[in-house]
């Protein structure tokens, strides 16, 4: 069995694509983490216990019963017509004036990305990124070999001077840039928002270099004042791509993106050619809930329950972590980003780590040039505030280990696989 597993009798058969599809080393690891006695840091799965499940459900029946030859059937590839004009509502909360006629329905923010990155890269296309930067879009730009690079961080979001930087080194190399990808408000895995300053900023650099901007925002609505999303200031330049699945529900896989007019027509047709069209069902029960529950308060919940957790880990860590440790500050989303002192290496501790009853996310998963041996994503939106609470007592148990480890022998160390790990169904 064990043999089967690593040999691949196809390899030879593969198109040249499927060598970037790499899985994790932790992928295995994932396998027990959810086991009742691990406290799982690792998971980027919303709660979706707060919903009022039985009213959602009695929603769902009467639906089918009610409506089921429409339900149950096939739609068209754009997308349900008034499911467009109730996301065209959510995207005003953020500022974003658009037609229906212009929003493309998918299976996910997901398959979005996947579109996106179907029609416009070629292998070896340049896409710009966070560094870090949400590790399933890794996977889907490696999957059309794109070369990624990164481009820093910081508490404020991207760094703009570093943008214009290497948006000056490319076009110096005369290597043209086809997109810059970026998650500006509570960003995964970092939990950083970009500030409203730097996103004129950008808007204005990435006009100057003619790069479009893919904004991906599944968390925006997640606490506070909604931030004005950068597609607000320039439709011509900003895709922007947008979810149910941290508002409502991730099961449902109802996202969507908002594109200027000419790239929408071809988002359609490559949709068409992927899928058909996205679930009518599932379209239909979102279009349902937004008609019918008070959504918005629902969000409301949503924000009071991940603020909680948020304030638990980040006490937590304040109380409990080590000296060298940094950790980021997130006004809002799922994610701490933790940055662990110096000559410890997050990946070779994990399996430590869930020896010890505690899960994370190692860093490396999130660069696609493997740094972030250092890092690790620690996410509070799915374990209640007291299990965090010990999830996280036991982590500083393990980095105090290491610590000492380090301090006796002089470093972990650990290889680094190349190519982009695929995150597994546990760690988006
Ligand atoms: N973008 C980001 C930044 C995400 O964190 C996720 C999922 N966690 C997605 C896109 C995909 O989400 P979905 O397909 O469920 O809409």
């Amino acid at each position: 069995m064990e043999q089967h597993a690593r040999t691949d009798a196809y390899t030879d058969r593969y198109a040249a694509r499927a060598a970037g599809m790499v899985p994790s080393e932790i992928r295995a690891l994932f396998a027990v983490v959810s086991r009742p006695e691990i406290v799982s840091l690792a998971g980027g799965a919303p709660y979706v216990s707060a919903l009022p499940l039985d009213i959602v459900g009695d929603m769902i029946g009467d639906l089918v019963a009610g409506r089921g030859a429409e339900v149950l059937q096939y739609g068209s590839a754009q997308g349900d017509a008034e499911l467009r004009e109730r996301i065209c509502e959510v995207m005003a909360l953020e500022g974003i004036r658009a037609s229906a006629e212009d929003v493309v329905v998918t299976v996910g923010a997901q398959q979005a990305l996947d579109l996106i990155t179907k029609i416009f890269i070629d292998p070896g296309d340049v896409i710009l990124a966070e560094a870090p930067s949400y590790v399933g879009a890794l996977g889907t730009f490696a999957s059309y070999q794109a070369d990624v690079v990164h481009v820093p961080l910081d508490e404020g979001g991207l760094i703009p001077a570093a943008l214009r930087e290497t948006l000056d080194r490319l076009a110096r190399e005369g290597r043209r840039v086809k997109f810059l990808y970026t998650v500006p408000t509570f960003q995964n895995p970092a939990g950083v928002t970009l500030t409203a300053a730097r996103r004129s900023q950008i808007l204005e650099i990435c006009a100057e270099h003619d790069v479009l901007i893919i904004e991906d925002n599944p968390y925006g609505l997640l606490d506070g004042d909604p931030m004005r999303a950068m597609r607000a200031d320039d439709p011509e330049r900003v895709i922007y791509l947008g979810s149910f699945s941290k508002t409502i529900a991730s099961g449902l896989r109802v996202g969507w993106v908002l594109a200027p007019h000419a790239v929408r027509a071809k988002l359609v047709l490559a949709a068409e050619s992927a899928t058909l069209c996205p679930s009518n069902f599932s379209q239909l029960a979102v279009r349902e809930y937004l008609n019918t529950q008070p959504w918005r308060e629902q969000i409301k919940n949503f924000r009071e329950l991940y603020r909680e957790r948020r304030d638990a880990m980040l006490d937590a860590l304040e109380t409990q972590m080590p000296g060298g440790c940094t950790w980021t500050r997130p006004a809002g989303g799922f994610f701490v980003w933790l940055t662990l002192p110096e000559g410890l290496d997050s990946k070779a501790m994990a399996p430590r780590a869930i020896a010890e009853r505690v899960a994370y996310v190692p860093g490396t998963g999130f660069y696609a040039d493997g740094s972030g041996r250092r890092q690790m994503r620690l996410s509070y939106c799915f374990p209640e505030p007291h299990r965090i609470r010990e999830g996280v007592r036991r982590l500083a148990g393990v980095v105090e280990q290491e610590i000492r480890l380090r301090d006796t022998f002089g470093g972990a160390g650990s290889s680094i696989p190349n190519g982009v790990e695929a995150p597994g169904p546990h760690v988006v």
